[in-house]
Parts: structure tokens; C-alpha cells; sequence
């Protein structure tokens, strides 16, 4: 009966239609399928598990790691008189008493389960004498050893779906590919189930990146054409939260800082300051985040680079949920490079994954240096098409290409021929033919690519490197102080067998903006 759905999401839930992606989900869910949702936050993946559990027999089971917005869903959907219930340590002993009557009474419709429940041998019993018909897992992504909110408890969801013989659908929002395939390892036993990517378009936020040129001041212009609006600061470092939050406030702005460092109390009461106060400015690492839930976030600013596309996506993805128009700004540098490189590679990860996280990293730097519609290409990333947004930087002001292949290769020319032991500012003084101390010391005015750069000021090689870098040309070496190491990839263009487009646009920029100085 297809009428059921739309039926009861009117009665029971009370809105009109689905929103992208919801109903196919739910149709597949409710048909009994093995389901991966990943849509992002916001998108309503609580209906999708919600709705199904009302259409099938038994109760669904339901896991999640958060509490508060395990017992928020109870309520709601008690009040819409649906029966629900959860097992959680925030229970009184009445409240778990009265959930088990009503489990073994067979009344339940959905029962939330904290995961550390699973630990416990109990639970499987009463489980399997309780008539589940499937378990929805929320925050799916959990299940990663490798992600940020990896839960041990979420190893034995799987151990529980061969036990109970039941579909299970998984939910999350996290989109990248290593993370998907340890869920289907670790949740479906490795048997891809039914899969969706849905919704990740939000086309109300406006996308952005600027060149790192005076952060500060560019953190300080965004937010000064943006008085009295409600607005988060990213910024990759504590002290950066509270340096750029002291420089707001000195120019006029309700502005705090947030990060993991500050007591717990202080970290309430900056989110209760920030979801009740009108227009204030959060500057926060991204421990600000899973807990966020304001609706009228109107701007989101990146002081420095995101860690992954992932990142990045979430990030921007808490302005605008009431619809409205939202804008964001993201700074990047060669100094980001240089750090998030240094980051994955002294990580304790195993070489397979730090080779995925520079590949996330590199998709979110080829996003800094998008040739055309910045939104196409994100969601060309998660496996979304459409068509130019109008609503991105390079939607407004489309940037200029020319032929970039004689200019990477004279600059691949000078890492080679000093052994890759160099950074851009040092290359960029050979190409220039400058006469520092180091040039004469190492005797890099005998180089034959000494001087052959004159034709393009520094900005403008500023601007080739940092592409050359956000297309994976050259990367920093962390354990050589960040000298540029050619990849793979440039062997092509220094072959003469490709040629490379780079924009003018941000190569002209740099070089208006600062003028020939180091
Ligand atoms: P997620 O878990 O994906 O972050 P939620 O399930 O909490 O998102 O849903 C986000 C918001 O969208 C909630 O306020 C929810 O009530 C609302 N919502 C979900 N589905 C719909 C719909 N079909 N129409 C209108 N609002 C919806
Ligand atoms: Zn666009």
C-alpha cells in the first residue's frame, strides 16, 4: 500500500512530503532491505528508521550514542502517541521497568538502546525473545576504529544482527569511501546493502575560499559586513580560537572561544550563550560541533583549512538549517598544506589509511582550486551531479584560465635540480634569480633554471605553487621541514605529455594584493 507512508508521515509526523532521498529509504527499509543511508546532518534521517518501524510488526531497535537525542526522539514520538521507549544510563530504575513491560508485553514499536547495552548478556537474551523485526543504527559511522567517534561498543551491532537474523539499517552522515566500507565490513558482514547518498546539496549556503593573505584581517572583514549575525569561526588551533575571538570583541562583535581544552562547564555555557543569544560569534576548533543544533547560524568561516572534504562539509553544513541564506568562507594557505600533511603522516594510522586521509585532504585542496562551480565539484565528490549553483564564489566571478604548463614545469625544474629539499619561498628565488644568502651559499645561481621565472612576479609564483599543491603536483615532506617533493602525478606535465590549466584569477590576486616583498 503505497499510501501508507504519506499517510502516516501527515498523521504521525505531520509534514507534507518527504524531503530529497527520505521516501526511497523509507520504502527500502520498510521492504525489509539491508540499508546504508548516508545523508547529511539535518536532512531528517530520523524519519527513515522512524516511520518504517510504525509499518512493519515487532519493535525496532534502535542504537545511538547520543542520549540526549535518544530520549528527545522518545518524547516526540510519545507525544505523537507513538510507543517508545529507551534504554539508556540516564533511566530512572521506573523508567527502564516501565520500557521492559512494555517490550515484553509486545506494545513497543521502537526501543533505543544505548550501545554499552550490547556489552551486556542480558540484553541479547531479551532481545531475541522480543519480536524484533530490524535494527536502525544512528551515527553509523562509529562503527570506524579509524574515525573520530569510534565506539567500541558499535563492534557488536553485527554479532547482534546474525544473532536476532534481522535487517539492519545504518545511518550517518560521514560520505567518505573508507569509512563506508568499514561499515559494510563491520555492520553487513561485508555484503554492500542496499546504499544511499542522498540530499547533500544544500544550496542556500554560499561556498567561498580565499587565499590565506593577513587571516586575521580576512576573519575581521567577513565578519564586519556581517554585524550582529549569529557566525562560527573554525580555526585549527586552541590559541587561534582565542586570539581571533579577543579581535572580534575588540571590534565591536559578541564573540567567545570553544575548544576541547576548557572545562566542560564553560563549554555549556558557551553552546547555552550561543543557541539562546542573538548575533554571537563562536570561534571554536571543531570540538564545536556534534552538540550544535541552532537553526539560524547565519555564516560559517573558516580561519584555516579544514582536515578532509568531509570536514569541510560539516562544517559548513551547520549554517543555514532554517533555509535560509547562509554564507561561508574558507581560508587556505601553503602553511595549511604544510600542517595537515604533517598531520596524517605522524599519525598512528597504518600507511593504507594515511594514503586515503592525503587523498581526502587532496579532494578538499582541489576544491580550494576548483576551475569552475565550486558546489558541482563538491558534490561531484559524494557522488552527486548538478549543474553550476550560482550561489559560489566562481559561480559569481568565473576565473580566468590560462596554459599553466610552462610555468609548473620550470617550477618542478627547480625542486629537481636542488634535490627537493626546498620550500616555495626558496624556489621562488630561484625562478626569480634573486641573490640571498641561500642562493649564494648553495650556489643555486649556477642552477640553468636560476632567473627563468622573471616573466611572473612572486605573488603570481605564490599562486602557481599553492595550485601545484591543491592538485597534488608537489607535496610538502614533514620530515624535511615542508621542502616540496614532486608526486607521481606531475610526471606527465614535466614529460611534456599533459598540460595543466591554471586560474589567473588567483595568480593576478596574489600579486595585487602583495606586492613584490617576501
Ligand atoms: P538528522 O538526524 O539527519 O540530522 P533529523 O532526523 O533530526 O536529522 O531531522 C532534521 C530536522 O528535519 C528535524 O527538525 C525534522 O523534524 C525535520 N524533518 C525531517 N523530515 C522532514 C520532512 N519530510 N519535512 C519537514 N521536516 C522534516
Ligand atoms: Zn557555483
Amino acid at each position: 500500500d503505497t499510501a501508507a507512508p504519506l499517510a502516516l508521515l501527515k498523521d504521525i509526523f505531520g509534514y507534507d512530503a518527504f524531503r530529497p532521498g527520505q521516501g526511497e529509504i523509507v520504502d527500502a527499509v520498510t521492504d525489509g532491505q539491508n540499508v546504508l543511508a548516508i545523508m547529511p546532518t539535518g536532512g531528517g534521517k530520523s524519519l527513515c528508521f522512524q516511520l518504517p518501524a510504525l509499518l512493519r510488526h515487532g519493535v525496532t531497535v534502535v542504537i545511538s550514542p547520543l542520549i540526549a537525542l535518544m530520549r528527545d526522539q522518545v518524547r516526540g514520538l510519545r507525544e505523537a502517541g507513538v510507543a517508545a521507549g529507551a534504554l539508556t544510563s540516564g533511566n530512572t530504575p521506573e523508567e527502564t521497568d516501565a520500557v521492559w513491560d512494555m517490550l515484553h508485553a509486545g506494545e513497543l514499536k521502537l526501543l533505543y538502546l544505548a550501545p554499552e547495552r550490547l556489552a551486556n548478556a542480558g540484553t541479547q537474551r531479551m532481545l531475541s525473545q522480543a519480536g524484533v523485526s530490524m535494527i536502525a543504527v544512528d551515527e553509523a559511522h562509529c562503527v570506524s576504529q579509524w574515525g573520530h567517534d569510534f565506539r567500541p561498543d558499535y563492534l557488536r551491532i553485527g554479532e547482534l544482527r546474525r544473532a536476532l537474523d534481522v535487517p539492519l539499517a545504518a545511518f550517518t552522515a560521514t560520505a567518505d569511501e573508507e569509512t563506508q566500507v568499514e561499515m559494510v565490513t563491520r555492520l553487513f558482514d561485508g555484503v554492500q546493502p542496499t546504499t544511499f547518498l542522498r540530499g547533500f546539496d544544500r544550496p542556500n549556503i554560499h561556498l567561498a575560499f580565499q587565499p590565506k593573505d593577513g587571516p586575521r584581517a580576512q576573519i575581521l572583514g567577513f565578519a564586519a559586513a556581517r554585524r550582529g549575525q549569529s557566525g562560527i569561526v573554525y580555526c585549527g588551533t586552541r590559541n587561534k580560537t582565542e586570539g581571533i575571538a579577543r579581535a572580534l570583541r575588540d571590534d565591536g562583535h559578541a564573540a567567545c572561544h570553544y575548544h576541547g581544552g576548557m572545562e566542560a562547564g564553560d563549554r555549556r555555557d558557551v553552546e547555552e550563550r550561543f543557541a539562546t543569544e542573538d548575533g554571537l560569534i563562536v570561534c571554536a576548533t571543531v570540538a564545536f560541533g556534534m552538540g550544535v543544533d541552532k537553526p539560524d547560524i547565519r555564516w560559517v568561516a573558516h580561519a584555516d583549512l579544514p582536515k578532509s572534504i568531509e570536514g569541510y562539509y560539516q562544517e559548513i553544513g551547520r549554517a543555514g538549517r532554517d533555509g535560509a541564506p547562509a554564507e561561508t568562507m574558507t581560508l587556505y594557505g601553503a602553511e595549511d598544506v604544510r600542517l595537515r600533511r604533517s598531520q596524517i603522516d605522524e599519525g598512528l594510522a597504518p600507511p593504507e589509511r594515511r594514503q586515503a586521509d592525503h587523498g581526502r585532504l587532496n579532494a578538499l585542496l582541489g576544491l580550494a582550486e576548483a576551475l569552475g562551480c565550486r558546489r558541482q565539484a563538491l558534490l561531484a565528490y559524494f557522488g552527486e551531479e548538478a549543474a553550476p549553483c550560482g550561489n559560489c564564489d566562481l559561480c559569481d566571478r568565473p576565473p580566468e584560465l590560462f596554459d599553466g604548463t610552462e610555468a609548473v614545469r620550470k617550477a618542478l625544474s627547480a625542486a629537481l635540480r636542488t634535490g627537493e629539499s626546498f620550500g616555495a619561498g626558496h624556489l621562488i628565488d630561484i625562478l626569480l634569480g634573486k641573490d640571498t644568502d641561500k642562493v649564494q651559499q648553495r650556489n643555486h645561481d649556477q642552477l640553468p633554471t636560476f632567473g627563468v621565472g622573471k616573466d611572473l612576479s612572486r605573488g603570481q609564483w605564490q599562486a602557481v605553487f599553492r595550485q601545484m599543491m591543491g592538485r597534488d603536483l608537489m607535496r610538502p615532506d614533514a620530515e624535511r621541514h615542508g621542502a616540496l617533493v614532486m608526486t607521481d602525478r606531475a610526471l606527465p606535465i614535466l614529460r611534456g605529455e599533459e598540460s595543466i590549466q591554471l586560474r589567473r584569477d588567483a595568480v593576478v590576486k596574489a600579486a595585487e594584493r602583495r606586492p613584490a616583498v617576501k
